[in-house]
């Protein structure tokens, strides 16, 4: 696995989050690519699992904090200091290793704020040791780093467990936002998740957007953030720097 880093394997791309309200950019979700010369671009959905389950994703997980920190700094010393990047993290990088000292140590090396960053875990995950799970989120917290629930919608997580976890917002996955302009149910699914979320001091984000119907639905509805193809599909630091930075 570090040869294959050192290699080149893998990449980050960044893409970007805008305010519905403003239409500014408030920060960019990472994504990490895998480049194998017999296979070409591989996605995450393909190779995060069996990471996962090697036990090889703690070893990624350190590679992909360390480049994203180091790609913020970039981004903040091209003026874009008032964003956030968002770290998607596994549950294995929770319950086998301590994400919370590891992304603190690599702020502190990198000499960024904790508001710089955000962290996303998937619904599915939260049910899995929910204890360790709230207590790396508590740290997270206190500590000024926002947690999202990425996915929301699609796990069996039960709603009491957004009482019982410090979260500061729910991003709604692209199932239903791609729905949103077409099919009844996924406009009453988007509607009352936006609803709650408001109730409980949430933020949300719609992800997967699409179309611009589907953004002025989401607008409509008071949902805060939007990610999508149509704002723009992930990119490396650089482009992602040459679009965004003013
Ligand atoms: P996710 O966290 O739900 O990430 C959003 C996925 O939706 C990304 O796929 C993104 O490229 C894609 N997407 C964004 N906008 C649109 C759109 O408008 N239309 C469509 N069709 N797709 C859109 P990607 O990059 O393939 O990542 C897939 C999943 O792999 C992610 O889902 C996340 O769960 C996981 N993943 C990605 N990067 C990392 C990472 O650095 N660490 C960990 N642990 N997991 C990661
Ligand atoms: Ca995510
Ligand atoms: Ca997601
Ligand atoms: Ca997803």
């Amino acid at each position: 696995m570090s040869d294959s880093m050192q290699n080149n394997y893998f990449k980050m791309v960044y893409q970007p989050l805008v305010s519905l309200g403003s239409g500014k950019l408030v920060g960019f979700e990472s994504l990490v690519r895998c480049q194998s010369p017999r296979f070409g671009i591989v996605g995450p959905d393909e190779f995060i699992p069996h990471v996962e389950q090697s036990g090889m994703i703690l070893e990624l997980g350190d590679w992909i904090f360390e480049q994203c920190l180091s790609d913020l700094k970039h981004m903040r010393q091209f003026g874009m200091t008032d964003i956030a990047v968002s770290l998607n993290i596994s549950p294995v990088q929770i319950l086998d290793g301590d994400v919370f000292s590891k992304v603190m140590s690599l702020l502190e090396k990198h000499q960024i704020p904790p508001q710089a960053i955000k962290v996303e875990l998937t619904e599915t995950a939260l049910i899995h040791s929910p204890d360790k799970i709230a207590k790396a989120f508590e740290n997270f917290h206190k500590e000024g780093v926002k947690v999202w629930i990425d996915d929301f919608g699609t796990g069996y997580a039960s709603l009491g467990l957004l009482r019982q976890f410090d979260i500061d917002g729910l991003k709604i996955d692209r199932s239903f936002v791609s729905g949103i302009a077409t099919n009844n149910e996924d406009f009453t699914l988007c509607s009352a998740i936006i609803a709650m979320a408001q109730r409980l001091g949430l933020q949300t984000v719609a992800e997967g957007i699409e179309e611009n119907e589907q953004l002025q639905i989401l607008e409509q509805l008071g949902c805060d953030i939007a990610q999508g193809y149509l704002l723009d599909k992930p990119q490396t630091l650089t482009k992602s720097i040459d679009t965004w930075a003013l």
